[in-house]
């Protein structure tokens, strides 16, 4: 279901945009729509025939999506196994500082050789509502004030769907525009999309290496975008919103540590309204990838601080329970995380 099915359901039954809004305030907040404080407001203010609609939607809107497990981790974030109505699973991410980590996709179809969601290919995409009841369900567990569209799946394969999530979590969700994280490998289609919505999101760049040849490699079915043009694309939208990018970087040993790397990425950034994220890459059954020491991690982020790039070390949230970056999937019973 997408966001605009429940608003054309409203219209159609003579909500005026007051009423859509009420109605997708109340959801937002992870209100029942028909009952508890809500009550009262429903009935004084919707009209009769929206007020009928409500007790089918409300059950339509709780069954978008249910947490099947929800996996504690040490740091204080949780990893939540999310089935959807048709029995798909997908992962979000409750971060430590009222975050949450949203999936875009059942799968994804870019297929880079160190994550765990790409390597059974795209199973399908994930409805505007069902973003927005990820958030939802992370709501009704504790405050939530920043939404990263890191999860499962690649964002930009997925825009109509994403933007409309977006929209609705910056305005009636109010969630800070800032505080709202489309991350992606880079694809052209993003950055015109990008420049245009209501609400202007923060962005990620999984830019991962500054050779194009490696990054074939390793994101085999991005878009060839080469790393330089990548970053002049990222420059235009951190200079058009005055937000700076937020480069990705998963650290493998022997693969994208190396010095070489780091003069790339001294050639690339110097100048450039950016943040450099190191992740050293945690780990996955069955990959050959290792990650560096974290010594060898500082040592880089030091290099590119005295330089006078921005960058930051950091270990992925919920790693313990398979929530970090790279290790999310749909997970069946079989392998489900004990
Ligand atoms: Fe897809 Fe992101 Fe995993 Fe790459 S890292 S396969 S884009 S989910």
């Amino acid at each position: 279901m997408r966001i605009q099915d429940i608003q054309q359901r409203l219209r159609d039954h003579g909500a005026k945009t007051g009423h859509e809004q009420r109605v997708l305030r109340a959801w937002l907040r992870a209100q029942a729509l028909d009952a508890g404080p809500q009550k009262r407001l429903v009935q004084d203010v919707l009209p009769k025939s929206v007020r009928e609609i409500l007790p089918a939607l409300s059950t339509e809107l709780e069954t978008l999506a249910r947490v099947k497990s929800e996996h504690p981790a040490q740091d204080g974030s949780a990893r939540l196994l999310v089935e959807l109505a048709d029995g798909q699973t997908v992962e979000s991410v409750l971060l430590p500082r009222d975050g949450v980590c949203v999936s875009t996709q059942v799968g994804c179809a870019v297929g880079c050789t160190f994550c765990m969601t790409g390597r059974e290919g795209l199973l399908r995409q994930v409805g505007s509502a069902e973003i927005v009841a990820q958030v939802i369900l992370a709501r009704a567990r504790r405050p939530v004030k920043k939404v990263v569209f890191m999860g499962m799946g690649e964002p930009a394969h997925n825009l109509d769907n994403v933007f409309e999530a977006i929209e609705l979590l910056g305005t009636l969700g109010q969630i800070g525009h800032k505080q709202i994280v489309f991350s992606t490998v880079g694809d052209r289609r993003a950055f015109e999309r990008l420049p245009l919505g209501v609400v202007k999101p923060a962005l990620a760049l999984s830019l991962h290496t500054t050779r194009a040849d490696l990054r074939e490699q390793l994101l085999p079915r991005a878009p060839r975008i080469d790393p330089a043009e990548l970053v002049e694309l990222g420059e235009k939208y951190a200079r058009d919103t005055g937000y700076p990018i937020q480069y990705q970087w998963t650290l493998l040993e022997g693969v994208n540590d190396s010095d070489e790397e780091v003069e790339g990425i001294i050639k690339l950034l110097t100048g450039k309204y950016a943040l450099m994220n190191f992740i050293p890459y945690n780990t996955i059954a069955d990959l050959p990838y290792k990650r560096p020491s974290w010594q060898r991690a500082a040592t880089m982020a030091g290099m590119l601080h005295q330089r006078g790039i921005l960058s930051r070390l950091r270990n992925s949230a919920g790693q313990d329970v398979e929530g970090g970056c790279g290790q999310l999937r749909a997970r069946t019973a079989r392998v489900e995380f004990k």
